[in-house]
């Protein structure tokens, strides 16, 4: 007799920066462990994910089904300068309504939810009623994770010296959070967007596991730490499953960008890629001293360019991939800049093919926002980094890379109020492109390449195994789901 696949539903959030890791997990559920997959994304314009997905062909070979829930309007539930976090979290809650009516037509009943940290009321409420086993999905690291997990469990001390004091966040076993490098809820704890991560971290605690993009050998020590029984409060008391790295790999395009032809022309690792992720971007200023910078650089680049933004760096990241037009993104640059570089440099308006680029032999440096995505786009492909965070946990992120890989340099701004000159920026530059430095971090960060390739092996890596340990948590429900339905 056939025994059926278990059927997973994947929720992503709204963000190309948790779109494109959803995706990549729902492909290594069908093309490795045969399941059936619906991945349901939430998005400001449905039409932007479409696009991206026509032009990633491995998506579009109907290994899953990819379900828009409508685009939902929240313009009468927020304010305008509402932050980011806030929008997203909205978002979610509008849809939940959608993706009920979607999964109650679902016959027979999918297996199990899994949703990326912004989903955890979908996983509460819609999982439970269909009583659908139900995973947490954290797109970025185990050490958000674990700061996501710890949050309701820091006492008022510990809060203080944090938030006021602006002492490190000392999670148990865990790299403690410098408060330079703090998430956002921390900086004021009297605001709704605190008490919703603690919210999260409370709903998280009520998952089956947790599936994290990282890998045992990249972070150890907080891996351990998360399942370490007396620690971090445990507020969570489900397995963690390090699957990752989820990076999107590089297929053959369907279009190829003429920029790829363009590094064809360039030496091997000679030229740095420059990119704020799907949405960030900088201040008119800082654009200036960047553009200024990687003149005095004297080295190749490509620098995804986004019109500046003066108060919210993370303001079009709801929007992120509206390619349609550039923008003028010119008149943000010095004058002269764009003749003056024309034989070294290509300024990309606001987007750019990011895998394919990172992965052209010609790239050998990558100035990057540290969202989770670069980050890891970055290590797969053995590219050194300048961490340049703006929103979110880049900083931890960047942190991580500079002080504990050993992967990146940052600047000396304390603050990413600070404007980061532009000799700094050269120096920057120079530094992972020219110097020894950089050709120490060359070889580092290939090493830390080579222990991701081993962590996905299907013959006995960490992050295969991890991922094969969900999986047969779900075909044992299943078969549990048939038994049943044939006793009664
Ligand atoms: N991306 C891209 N082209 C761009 C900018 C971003 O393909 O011009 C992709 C990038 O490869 C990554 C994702 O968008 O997969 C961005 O995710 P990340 O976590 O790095 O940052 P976020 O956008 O969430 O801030």
């Amino acid at each position: 007799m056939k025994i059926p696949k278990p059927h997973a539903v994947l929720l992503a959030s709204p963000g190309m920066g948790h779109i494109i890791p959803v995706l990549e997990l729902a492909k290594r559920f069908v093309s490795q462990h045969e399941f059936q997959v619906t991945v349901f994304v939430v998005a400001t314009d449905a039409s932007t994910v479409e696009s991206h997905l026509r032009n990633s062909p491995e998506y579009t070979t109907n290994l899953f089904n990819v379900v828009s829930l409508s685009s939902v309007d929240i313009s009468a539930l927020v304010d305008t300068d509402s932050s980011l976090t806030e929008k997203i979290v909205v978002m979610m809650h509008e849809s939940l309504p959608a993706l009920r009516s979607a999964i109650s037509a679902m016959k027979p009943r999918p297996t199990a939810m899994i949703v990326d940290f912004f989903g955890t009321e979908a996983m509460m409420t819609v999982a439970d009623e269909f009583g659908m086993l139900k995973y947490m999905f954290m797109p970025s690291n185990a050490w958000l994770l674990a700061t996501m997990i710890y949050g309701p469990a820091i006492d008022e001390i510990g809060l203080d010296e944090h938030a006021n004091k602006k002492l490190p966040l000392k999670i148990p076993g865990c790299t403690a959070v410098r408060f330079e490098d703090t998430l956002e809820p921390f900086l004021d704890v009297k605001c709704p967007m605190f008490q919703g991560f603690l919210g999260a971290g409370m709903a998280i605690s009520t998952a089956d596991g947790y599936l994290v993009n990282t890998w045992e050998d990249l972070e150890p020590k907080t891996l351990a730490s998360l399942r370490d029984a007396k620690l971090l409060g445990r507020v969570a008391k489900a397995p963690v499953y390090p699957i990752g790295p989820l990076a999107r790999p590089v297929g053959p395009l369907v279009q190829r960008s003429q920029m790829l032809d363009w590094l064809d022309t360039k030496p091997s690792e000679s030229v740095i890629y420059v990119s704020f992720g799907s949405g960030g971007s900088l201040s008119g200023k800082q654009m200036i001293e960047l553009a200024w910078g990687l003149e005095l650089s004297q080295q190749s680049f490509v620098w995804v360019v986004r019109p500046p933004l003066e108060n919210d760096v993370s303001e079009s990241y709801l929007t992120a991939g509206d390619d349609s037009d550039d923008h003028g993104v010119h008149e943000y640059l010095p004058d002269g800049f764009l003749t003056r570089t024309h034989s070294v440099g290509l300024v990309v308006p606001m987007w750019a093919p990011q895998a394919e680029i990172l992965a052209h032999p010609s790239v050998g440096g990558f100035l990057s926002h540290c969202g989770w995505n670069s980050t890891l786009e970055s290590i797969v492909n053995g590219v050194p980094m300048i961490g340049w965070p703006l929103f979110a946990e880049q900083k931890m992120n960047a942190t991580m890379l500079t002080e504990e890989i050993g992967v990146a340099v940052r600047s000396k701004a304390s603050s990413s109020d600070e404007i980061v000159g532009r000799e700094e920026i050269k120096m920057m530059i120079r530094r992972i492109m020219v110097d020894k430095e950089g050709h120490e971090m060359r070889i580092r960060v290939k090493d830390v390449k080579c222990s991701a390739e081993k962590a996905l092996n299907n013959k006995g890596g960490s992050s295969y195994n991890s991922l094969s340990q969900v999986v047969e948590e779900c075909q044992i429900r299943l078969q549990g789901l048939i038994a049943n339905a044939r006793g009664s």
